[in-house]
């Protein structure tokens, strides 16, 4: 017998060129009478299906400033980031609406974010490497900002040509 457990769905990912992703999302209003947990477990299976790091809410057409990552800190409601280091670093950076787009981007090395988790507890916690990398990547998201504004038209067209070879191949 098929469990419920089996036919949980998934959110369908906005892609490049919807122009959702363009959206600002305004602050949350977190007193609202919601599925918290839900809305982020969905969320959080959508971007685990896809093989995502991060996922924001207006790549899935979810009206809330969040957005989730896989990491132990999993949900953050409203983000604030309120400190970032003077140290730079460059990591490789993809995205699930840009399917097999990927190009160094520079952002601080740390953070500090202000946050509410799927419990809506408020936190504030430091995030260095990989995770500050993404959690910046997700804020911009929130912002209506994507991740080829930071490239410069030289790294974008030589990851384009890239990305087409790779979306040739896929499709075979
Ligand atoms: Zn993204």
């Amino acid at each position: 017998m098929a469990s419920t457990e089996s036919q949980k769905s998934i959110l369908k990912l906005n892609l490049e060129g919807n122009p959702v992703l363009r959206h600002k999302l305004s602050e949350t209003d977190i007193t609202q009478d919601l599925e918290w947990d839900k809305i982020s477990d969905l969320m959080h299976r959508t971007m685990v299906a896809a093989n995502g790091m991060g996922l924001a809410a207006n790549q899935v057409n979810v009206g809330l400033r969040m957005f989730v990552m896989n990491s132990d800190a999993k949900t953050f409601i409203n983000p604030h980031i309120i400190e970032t280091s003077k140290e730079k670093q460059s990591q490789e950076e993809g995205c699930l609406s840009f399917p097999n787009l990927f190009f160094q981007v520079t952002r601080p090395k740390y953070i500090l974010v202000e946050y509410h988790n799927d419990k809506l507890e408020e936190k504030v916690d430091r995030f260095e490497d990989i995770w500050a990398q993404c959690i910046q990547h997700e804020i911009d998201h929130l912002n209506g900002v994507l991740f080829i504004d930071h490239a410069s038209k030289l790294k974008l067209d030589r990851a384009r040509i890239k990305q087409r070879k790779a979306n040739d191949t896929s499709r075979r």
